[in-house]
């Protein structure tokens, strides 16, 4: 049973043009048995920040507890953690069951029959019971991703590290992998950062997920928390697919949101002009799947004529590209797949007070 903090964590290296900051004062409280995911775009910190919790990494600021305990002067095999590698990261000349023991021999001095034991039984629950003879050239991808996960479960540590374990997965692989790695990880009950950096993995796998860019935190979070509360611009950007609409707009006297020509005028209720007080330079987000799309004909405070683009039929949805007619806006929007909407059709755009969110335009920060 073990909680993980990471606190006020700093990472710099040094190369021929200066000093890079990876990781930038992060604090993340993982408790015990939690699912956190790091999740960000490429060069975030997100590696360098598992790194270090592995001991691969020097600290270059900050300490990482295991349950209370500093670790980041203890050796990687003292930390009682195992990792799983995106390139799997398994011996060519061992066999899966050497693979397997090896971490095992490592780590502890158990008697030989215990070891084959729980390699075994390992196995068997990762669906590899009779692969133990092989060598990883001799197994598909998939294979070799189960034998590296195995090789961390058999060793029964306080946490499991992973850097992106399925990214070298098809998709169809991947989905499925990521339900069975989920549940085995329910199953164990370990304590697991898992460091993606796609946002499918991060929302469907995590308890919570801790979203990081240019070293930085921008937000802890379940995932419902950072869907529907970003905290900032980034993080509202980051999840979702599609992304968030931004506009950026002006808050008027008498608590209107406009754009610059004044094209795009939008109304607010008190208890929404309360919470942006007497800022002026804002960003309006609205998310194509709470942008309506109504017929020409709908009208409203939140209601504009807007001109369809382009519709990309995507199965269940349509992604509709649209036009406002009275300003330069442009917004993208999901609608039920079964519509029937086409390029230049005129139609009207909704959106809804309850579903717009605020930032401030200079700091990025949510202001609602
Ligand atoms: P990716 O998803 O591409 O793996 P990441 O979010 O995991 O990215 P990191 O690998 O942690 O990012 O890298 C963070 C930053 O630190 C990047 O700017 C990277 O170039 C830099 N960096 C990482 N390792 C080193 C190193 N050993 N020496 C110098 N710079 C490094």
């Amino acid at each position: 049973m073990t909680d993980v903090t990471i606190d006020g964590v700093t990472k710099t290296f040094q190369d021929s043009n200066g000093e890079i900051v990876a990781v930038d004062d992060v604090t993340i409280d993982i408790e015990d048995g939690e699912f956190l995911v790091l999740v960000g775009p490429s060069g975030c910190g997100k590696s360098t920040t598992l790194r270090m919790v592995a001991g691969l990494e020097t600290v270059t600021e900050g300490s990482i507890e295991l349950d209370g305990r500093a670790i980041e002067h203890r050796q990687p095999k003292d930390r009682n953690v195992a990792m799983v590698f995106q390139s799997y990261a398994l011996y060519p000349h061992m066999t899966v069951r050497e693979n397997m023991r090896f971490g095992l021999e490592e780590s502890t001095d158990l008697p030989d029959d215990e070891m084959n034991s729980r390699v075994e039984e390992t196995a068997t629950m990762m669906g590899i019971g009779d692969l133990l003879e092989r060598k990883p050239s001799d197994l598909s991808g998939g294979q070799q991703q189960r034998v590296a996960l195995g090789r961390a479960i058999v060793r029964d540590p306080e946490v499991f590290l992973m850097d992106e374990p399925l990214s070298n997965l098809d998709a169809k692989l991947r989905s499925q992998m990521r339900t069975e790695l989920q549940r085995i990880q329910q199953d164990l009950g370990v304590t697991t950062i898992y460091v993606t950096h796609d946002q499918t993995e991060a929302m469907t796998m995590s308890d919570r997920i801790a979203v990081l860019n240019e070293g930085r935190l921008m937000q802890v979070g379940t995932p419902l928390e950072c869907y529907h509360r970003p905290a900032n611009r980034f993080v509202a950007d980051f999840i979702g697919d599609p992304s968030m609409n931004f506009l950026d707009v002006e808050q008027r006297d008498g608590g209107v949101l406009a754009t610059a020509d004044e094209g795009f005028r939008y109304p607010l209720s008190s208890d929404v002009a309360d919470d942006l007080g007497d800022a002026t330079d804002l960003v309006l987000g609205i998310r194509p799947e709470d942008v309506e799309v109504g017929d020409a004909s709908a009208t409203g405070d939140h209601t504009m004529s807007a001109t369809i683009d382009v519709v990309e039929p995507m199965g269940d949805d349509n992604v509709v590209y649209l036009n406002l007619v009275d300003a330069d806006v442009s917004l993208i929007a999901t609608v039920d797949g079964m519509r029937r909407l086409e390029s230049g059709d005129a139609v009207t755009v909704g959106i809804p007070e309850d579903a717009i969110h605020v930032f401030d335009r200079r700091t990025g920060d949510a202001v609602h």
